[in-house]
Order: structure tokens, then sequence, then C-alpha cells
């Protein structure tokens, strides 16, 4: 097993920019990784399961729901400090934090913003330690980049609802024991409703074959004839914007942490390359192994100026949809494009599970599709700077 000697890497002084506070939780989140993760996470991907003991441990850190107010049983932190985190958590797997995304942003967000008093208290004090597990259901076997074409319904019968539909590739299904699922009433119009594990009909059945994302668990939710207590939709909005909503908010946590999964890459690769002797001198002394470095840390550090203003504009709740699609496409970008340039550093031992660099080129194979593909996002710039709609 492979000693995780990970520091971050800092060459705009980004440090300046952050609180004490701040740097606090980035410290805490990145020493329970290398203790209880690290470890384990080859072993993980290897055996294709999300090791659940983990979960108390996020919730330690304030890896579930960190911006919730404290008095739903969230951490009360700011973006930047959501976004240090999910760098962390990613810095190691990206499977790790999907988890913890879907957990915060997917499922704590819609029943904070959406939901009543009644289901906030219900739900998110359990979420918040990790007691509970929800999981996001919004992809369809043939609505993936299209959501508002789904087929998922419900009807009014009176005393409850009625669920009928199938989502697929939802990440934490097999194991949640609740899902925020999107369905269309009577009249076409997206709502959110909670689904319990053990209601009648409701099915989660694990998808298998992955090769990336391979330490998060993936799952179809099936719904068939299910009785959904009325109590259980999300009152406060509806239609598309709903969902939307949530994914601006775990895009964000994304742009961080795909941050995460460079910074790893390219900490790797710099002391391999220090360390690596070929024709009489470390391969950090050639100018080609000088390039790849030079620009890897050039992109990071773009990216992490990127990012970090956007944190400031959700805190100050202004940055928009268009400026998270941004951060969120550039850094997976930047980040993949990384993890093929270090596995070149590393040469063959590049290919091993010894490195985690094969893990995180597979995992942000996932990340560059899921919450948006990487054309999806274009298009919403696209759309954004030209007021023109180039989705159909
Ligand atoms: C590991 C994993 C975990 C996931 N977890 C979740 C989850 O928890 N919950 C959830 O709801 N979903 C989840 N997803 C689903 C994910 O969000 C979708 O895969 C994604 O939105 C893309 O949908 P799709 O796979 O159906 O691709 P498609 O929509 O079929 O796209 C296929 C290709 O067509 C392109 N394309 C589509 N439309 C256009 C267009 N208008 N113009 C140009 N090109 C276009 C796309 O960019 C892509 O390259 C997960 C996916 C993965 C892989």
């Amino acid at each position: 097993m492979r000693t995780d000697l990970y520091q971050g890497h800092d060459y705009y002084n980004m440090d300046d920019l952050l609180s004490e506070e701040h740097k606090l939780i980035r410290e805490t989140a990145r020493a329970w990784v290398k203790q209880e993760v690290s470890p384990i996470i080859e072993k993980a991907f290897e055996d294709g399961k999300f090791p659940r003991h983990l979960l108390k441990g996020i919730g330690e850190i304030g890896g579930f729901g960190p911006y919730i107010p404290v008095e739903y049983g969230g951490a009360g932190l700011d973006q930047i400090s959501y976004g240090l985190i999910m760098q962390e958590l990613e810095r190691c797997d990206s499977g790790l934090r999907s988890t913890s995304s879907v957990q915060s942003s997917l499922v704590m967000y819609p029943i904070w913003k959406y939901g009543n008093e009644e289901q906030r208290m219900k739900y998110l004090p359990k979420l918040a330690t990790g007691e509970m597990i929800g999981c996001f259901g919004l992809t369809e076997p043939d609505h993936g980049s299209n959501p508002g074409g789904m087929t998922t319904n419900f009807k009014d019968m009176g005393d409850h609802y009625l669920l009928n539909g199938a989502k697929m590739w939802i990440s934490n299904a097999p194991f949640a024991d609740i899902a925020v699922v999107w369905a269309k009433d009577e009249s076409g119009r997206i709502h959110g409703l909670v689904v319990e594990r053990g209601m009648e009909g409701f099915s989660t059945p694990t998808m298998g074959g992955k090769w990336s994302l391979r330490a998060s668990d993936t799952g179809e939710l099936i719904f068939e004839d299910v009785k959904v207590p009325k109590e259980n939709l999300l009152p406060n909005k509806s239609g598309l914007g709903a969902p939307l909503g949530c994914l601006d908010s775990a895009r964000y946590g994304i742009a961080w942490g795909a941050i995460g999964a460079a910074l790893d890459c390219y900490d790797v690769a710099l002391r391999y390359s220090k360390e690596r002797i070929q024709f009489d001198r470390p391969i950090a002394g050639f100018q080609l192994q000088q390039k790849k470095l030079a620009e890897m840390i050039t992109e990071i550090t773009k990216a992490q100026l990127l990012t970090f203003r956007l944190g400031q504009l959700r805190n100050e709740g202004k940055a928009t949809s268009a400026q998270i699609s941004m951060a969120k496409r550039n850094n997976v970008d930047m980040a993949i494009n990384i993890a093929r340039e270090a596995r070149q550093i590393l040469g063959g031992m590049g290919i091993i599970n010894e490195y985690p660099i094969m893990r995180h080129m597979m995992n942000l194979e996932s990340v560059i599709t899921y919450e948006g593909t990487h054309d999806v996002h274009l298009l919403i710039t696209g759309l954004d700077i030209t007021g023109e709609n180039a989705f159909k």
C-alpha cells in the first residue's frame, strides 16, 4: 500500500484569501482522508463498492450538507468551505466526493430549499450525520441530457400519490434510505417527491460493469404503483428549475472537486519525476517532462482562481447557472487532461494501482459526463453569450 504523501499546491498564494476557519476545515478533511480513506480506496475501487463504514466520518468532517443551517443539523458553513471539503474528498477519489455531494446538494439541498419545516426536521439532521443516506433520481433510460422529457409520473389518488416510472444511473441508489425523485403530475409539471425504502413497489437494482467511479455505488430506481404519502411532495418549488437548482449546487462542488483530482495527479507526477532516474538524471530535468509539469500547475492555478471567485459569487448569491457551468466544464476537462499527462510522466508505473492516477483518470470520465455533459455545458455558455438556443 502506498503512503499518502499528498501536499497541497498553491502557486498563486490563494491561501492568503482563505480565513483561518477555511484552512482548518480543509486540514481536517485532508487529515481524515489520509487516515481513513487513502489506505482502503484502491481496494474499494477494485471491489466496486463504496465503503459504507466511511459515512459517519464524512458526516463528522462536515461533508454532508456543509452549508445547511445548524438548526437542521448542517455545519452552517459558507460556499468556499463547501468547495474546500469537496476538493479534499475528490483529491482522494471522485466516488468519495460523489457520495458526499449527492447527499449534500441533491438530497439535503432540495429538502432544505423546496421542503416544508416538517420535512426539514424529519430528514435533514439524520442526513447530516450519515445515519440516513439519500439519492437523487432525475436521469431516465431515455432522458439524460434532456431531463424535461421525463416520463416518470404520479397521479393524485385522493389520499396519496401513485408513482410509476424508472430512473437510471443513480448514485447511492443501492443503499439509500430515501430518494428525492423528480416526476410529472397529471398536467405534466415536474415535482420532487421523497420516496422511502420499503415503500411497496419501489426497488433499487445495482448497475454493474462500470470501469469508472467504481468506489461509488450506482443503481436504478424502479417505481411500480408506489403509494407515496401526500406529505412527501416537496411543496415549495416545481418545474424543471427545481432539479436544475440542485444541480447548480452540485456542479459548483464538482468544480472544486476536479481541482482536487488534478492536484493529486500533479503532486504524484512531480514527486515521481524528481525521483525517477533515466539517462543518469532525474526525468524532472528533461524539458519535455518540465513542459508537462509546468502546464499542469498553470492550468490548476487558473482553475483555482476561477473557482475561488465563483465561490465568492455564490456566497453573495450572485453566481449564475452559466458561470457554474463554465467552471464545472473547464475544471473537469483540465483535470482529465492532467491525469492523462501525469500518467505518461510515470511511464509504465502510471497504470499500476500503487499510484492513484489511472483511477482518477477513469473516474473523471464519469465526472465529465454526469451533472451535464461537457457538450451540454458548452451549449449553456453558448446560449448565455449569444441568446441563441442550440440545444434543439
Ligand atoms: C457514474 C454516474 C453517476 C450518475 N449519477 C446520477 C445521479 O445520481 N442522479 C441522476 O439523476 N443522474 C445521474 N447520472 C446520469 C448523468 O447525469 C447522465 O449520464 C448525463 O446527464 C448524460 O445523460 P446520458 O448518459 O443519457 O447521455 P445523453 O444525453 O444520451 O448524451 C449522449 C451524448 O450526446 C450529447 N448530446 C446530448 N444532447 C445534445 C445536444 N442538444 N447537442 C449536442 N450534443 C448533445 C451529449 O453531450 C453526449 O455526448 C450519473 C451518470 C453516471 C455515469
